[in-house]
């Protein structure tokens, strides 16, 4: 304070002897204290909340009149060797015009393609657990869910493990039947082995649009990738491209020779070399923008995934940006979420936040009505049995929501789930893995452990007893 004041500490020290306050320099005070000495040294003081600082940058409205049609943004789910790799690879090198001037296609973490002069955004890490992940850090940036299912094999738990993670997101899904070229493929098996975990596709009377292809010979691509532009229309996905740029990002490392590098989707507005931005807890001038095919490019508006140089650290996946007014700012706002974040690092660290009551009570002051879970079980049925008796107990006004199920131990996947979701974790006779265990700690989010069903429901009642309205 006595820096800010540009006065020296043993005076305001002195000060607050007088006021009968023995202190020395580095001790915290009060909001009200700080007041009165900054009065007293002939200061104006204007109080603002702590989030004031980021106001003004981050989540300014669009008028409707504003908005224009953009892009989709599309992730690849599905089991492992289904072919989701493969699949961004061929829907990448099908789309790259031959002959164009640095037409290699760059690994930046996203790329975009051309679908009859639509533009269509691919992230570039298939899987949901990185989908997940940047959710849980509040990027939502996913339009739409590619679910590759091979058509050789059977939906698999990491299947069932895309589907939930997507419908916890509320992104609709587009299903692509993929290695129809072989032999054994059964494309239809795989429609109707959907149907049990609700993903109704077109031909079985649903609203799911499905598409069988081959990453291995390109069959079908085109038909994805129109799918993906119809799907699109119904979304009618809109955002504002003039006015400063607000996104995500997506990857980010330290390179040895271009230092900081930032992938970001630009999710509104446009962003162009030159300005300032934060990202994250970092900061930085736009040096450079660099498109996925390596080129150096003016702007970049909405759903264009671009390398931003010139970030003076590296911020994390599913950090948010946007661009500041001048560096003051910027480095204001950076600060400030470095302290935010040593903070919650030593509240962790602390054993804070977590419990099933705290979450209840955070849940209730947001006023939600809805009691998330993740239940990992033993086997299929006692996650029956527990999901019966959890609708049971659930009434008009508040009910348990099982964001995701599944037999086997709790793993990575469903604590990143929680964490996005807001849920909160139950194992029946199941423990967590060590990796998931780390990540729950990491995250700050308790798992509950149970071997007799009444008492999960017990306790599942109690907290949403805390949900519920006071009686009046
Ligand atoms: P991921 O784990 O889901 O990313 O799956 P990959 O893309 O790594 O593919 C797993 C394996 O399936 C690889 O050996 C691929 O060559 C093969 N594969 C992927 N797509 C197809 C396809 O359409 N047809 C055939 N025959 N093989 C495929």
């Amino acid at each position: 304070l006595s820096q800010r004041m540009s006065e020296r500490s043993v005076d305001v020290i002195k000060f607050l002897m007088k006021e009968g306050q023995m202190m020395k320099a580095g001790d915290i005070i009060d909001a009200d204290l700080a007041e009165l000495i900054a009065v007293e040294f002939g200061h104006t003081v204007k109080r603002v909340s702590e989030s004031d600082v980021e106001i003004g940058i981050f989540n300014r409205d669009d008028e409707e009149g504003e908005m224009l049609p953009r892009p989709p943004v599309v992730t690849i789910m599905g089991h492992v060797d289904h072919g989701k790799t493969s699949l961004l690879d061929a829907i990448r090198h099908a789309n790259v015009v031959a002959g164009e001037a640095g037409g290699i296609t760059q690994h930046i973490g996203a790329y975009q393609v051309e679908q009859n002069g639509s533009k269509i955004t691919f992230i570039d890490t298939p899987g949901h657990a990185a989908f997940t992940a940047m959710r849980a850090r509040g990027a939502q940036v996913t339009d739409i869910a590619i679910l590759v299912v091979a058509a050789d094999d059977s939906v698999m738990p990491q299947t069932i493990e895309s589907i939930n993670h997507a419908k916890a997101a509320g992104v609709p899904i587009i299903v692509a039947i993929n290695k129809v070229d072989k032999p054994s493929a059964n494309p239809q098996k795989v429609r109707t082995e959907l149907l049990q975990h609700e993903v109704f596709v077109e031909s079985m009377g649903g609203e799911v649009l499905d598409v069988e292809v081959s990453a291995k010979t390109g069959a079908g691509l085109d038909k994805l990738l129109e799918a993906i532009v119809l799907q699109a229309e119904i979304l009618d996905l809109r955002a504002n491209p003039n006015r400063t740029a607000e996104g995500s990002v997506v990857e980010a490392k330290l390179d040895r020779g271009r230092g900081s590098v930032a992938t970001v989707l630009v999710q509104k507005g446009t962003l162009r070399p030159g300005q300032i931005i934060v990202a994250g807890d970092q900061w930085g001038r736009v040096r450079a923008l660099v498109n996925d095919r390596g080129d150096h490019i003016k702007e970049a508006g909405p759903a264009t995934p671009v390398e931003i140089l010139g970030l003076q650290g590296t911020p994390q996946a599913g950090d948010r940006f946007a661009v500041a007014e001048n560096e003051g700012r910027a480095r204001e706002i950076a600060e400030y979420r470095q302290r935010l974040t040593r903070e919650k690092a030593v509240a962790r660290h602390a054993g804070q936040r977590g419990s099933l009551e705290q979450m209840m009570t955070q849940l209730t002051a947001a006023g939600v009505k809805e009691f998330p879970l993740v239940i990992k079980g033993d086997v299929q049925g006692s996650i029956e049995a527990i999901a019966g008796a959890l609708d049971k107990i659930s009434t008009g006004e508040v009910r348990a929501r099982i964001v995701h199920s599944g037999a086997g131990a709790i793993t990575e996947s469903d604590i990143s789930l929680a964490e996005a979701s807001n849920a909160a974790i139950i194992g029946f006779n199941v423990r967590a893995n060590p990796q998931a265990r780390d990540a729950a700690e990491r995250a700050g989010i308790e798992i509950r452990y149970y071997n007799i069903i009444y008492d999960l429901t017990d306790d599942v009642k109690a907290a949403m007893s805390g949900l519920l309205p006071p009686e009046r």
